[in-house]
């Protein structure tokens, strides 16, 4: 334990976000980096306990998180890198975008504010990647069995890192012109920088690891051709199938997928090719977001960015409490409102609508009508009703929909492997993640549903590990 009265002398400090006004006018990242010496003294407000909530209950990959906040506070930056990454493959990514379940889990926050446990995870992995700690691991020599992973996103990639360390020649496929899945072209700039993401390819490269782009697996290349190439596959294709608002007027043109808008940006700030026919741009547009989670909001900072006139957010559910509600008492990750960085730089958020149709002119989108719910509970389940007379128009000219993802879709990979899904249309996988097919198998979203980066990397890593016991 670093000090032991540090979690009473010492306040929680966030390092914070650039200036509103000044963060707007770009992509940059918006979140500060901690600064040392306030990281020295947060990692001093770590109690230690003795049974570490943040570590086996919160953190998704059992980040071993007392110990490395105990060598941080006496300055032993490689002895807290061996720790952190004894857990987390790439906590670059998570110390940038995780939503911490891991402090919302932390004991200071029972009656206190909880450690900061996020930034202290990227303090760590910066000040390595600084100090040229970071240096590649290949193996010390391979086996005669080849693996290919599918998919380059946060599971893909986990799952990559795994298997070379193990001794298994890897070759990662992926459709798109660069990799990292989502963490390069769904989550923002402003998010997460991609000199990141590159930073990190490289390093993987340099490990022996094979990365091969513009390929898509059951269309460009067939399943046929992998199994006969590869002793064992593992699938880290992602949950990408966006869910659809199926109401009048859904094929006005101004109607567009979330996905579409947030790749388009991402591409555009990398110097990706943008067929002009498909731009899309929030510019001088009134925008209404459909849906309330993170994408939503991403959307929002995005709109705001590209000179949105406004821009207004519509949820479904009611607005939750702004303190942790009773149901979700700690150290479960609590139901209470959540206001991104997006959401302080503007517009506006409504709760509790559904919307009804789409009206247009000459097939072009004017507004959208919408109603707002009324939530009571019934049979122990929250139910919406139309609150009559209370139907309302919002003029739009742009419709982002932000509902969520049904699934993998990528028909042709899955009908081609002959792979079996689960009730809810996720790829079905036994207890060591290995599909119906023998020595292939899924991680990732692909397996779980659409989820978080931290939960990706770790069902990526659980699929390695399958895959490695079926190896070996
Ligand atoms: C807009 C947005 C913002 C998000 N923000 C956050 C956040 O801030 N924090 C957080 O924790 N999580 C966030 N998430 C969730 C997180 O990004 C995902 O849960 C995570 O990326 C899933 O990882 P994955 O590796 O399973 O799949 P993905 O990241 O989706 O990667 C799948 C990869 O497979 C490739 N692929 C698919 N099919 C084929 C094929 N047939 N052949 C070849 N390649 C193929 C794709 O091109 C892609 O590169 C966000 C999600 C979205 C959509
Ligand atoms: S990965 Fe996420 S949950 Fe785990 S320690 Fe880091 S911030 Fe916390």
């Amino acid at each position: 334990m670093g000090k032991e009265t540090g979690f009473l002398d010492i306040e929680r400090k966030d390092p914070g976000y650039r200036a509103k006004d000044e963060r707007i006018k770009d992509y940059r990242a918006v979140e500060n980096m901690p600064d040392e010496d306030d990281i020295y003294d947060q990692a001093a407000r770590c109690m230690d306990c003795g049974i570490p909530f943040c570590h086996d209950y919160g953190c998704p990959l059992v980040n071993i998180i007392p110990e490395f906040n105990d060598r941080v506070y006496h300055g032993d930056w490689q002895g807290a890198l061996d720790i952190l990454l004894a857990t987390s493959s790439f906590p670059e990514f998570t110390g940038r975008v995780c939503p911490a379940p891991c402090e919302e889990a932390c004991v200071d926050g029972i009656n206190g504010e909880p450690v900061t446990i996020r930034q202290i995870e990227l303090a760590i992995i910066e000040k390595a990647f600084e100090k040229g700690l970071m240096k590649p691991e290949p193996p010390p020599f391979y086996h005669a069995q080849k693996v290919a992973v599918i998919g380059s996103g946060p599971a893909g990639l986990a799952a990559a890192l795994m298997i070379n360390r193990a001794g298994y020649k890897v070759t990662v496929y992926d459709e798109a012109d660069k990799p990292g899945g989502l963490l390069r072209y769904g989550i923002p700039d402003f998010k997460m920088e991609k000199n990141v993401v590159e930073r990190r390819i490289r390093l993987m490269e340099q490990e022996g690891i094979a990365f091969e782009q513009n390929v898509l697996v059951g269309t460009d290349i067939s399943t046929r051709y992998l199994t006969m190439h590869f002793d064992a596959i593992c699938l880290t294709c992602g949950a990408r199938k966006p869910r659809d608002l199926d109401i009048p007027g859904r094929n006005l043109i101004g109607i567009f997928f979330a996905m579409d808008f947030l790749t388009q940006q991402n591409k555009r700030i990398s110097k990706e090719m943008i067929s002009p026919s498909t731009e899309i741009s929030a510019a001088g547009k009134n925008v209404v977001v459909i849906g309330g989670g993170d994408t939503g909001s991403d959307c929002i900072g995005t709109s705001l960015r590209q000179g949105a006139k406004n821009v207004t957010q519509l949820e479904i559910l009611p607005k939750p409490p702004a303190q942790r509600a009773d149901q979700t008492p700690w150290p479960m990750w609590p139901n209470k409102l959540r206001e991104s960085h997006a959401h302080k730089e503007g517009g506006s958020r409504r709760w509790s609508v559904s919307t009804k149709a789409f009206l247009g002119e000459n097939g072009v989108l004017k507004k959208i009508r919408c109603v707002e719910l009324e939530w009571s509970q019934k049979d122990g389940r929250m139910v919406p009703q139309e609150i009559k007379g209370s139907e309302f128009d919002i003029e739009t000219d742009m419709v982002l929909l932000a509902m969520g993802f049904t699934g993998p879709g990528n028909e042709s990979l899955v009908n081609s492997f002959g792979l079996e899904t689960d009730a809810r249309g996720n790829i079905k996988v036994d207890e060591s993640m290995m599909t119906n097919i023998q020595g292939v198998f899924a991680g990732g979203d692909m397996a779980r549903g659409q989820s978080l980066v931290v939960t990706a990397i770790y069902s990526g890593k659980q699929a390695a590990k399958g895959l490695i016991n079926y190896l070996s």
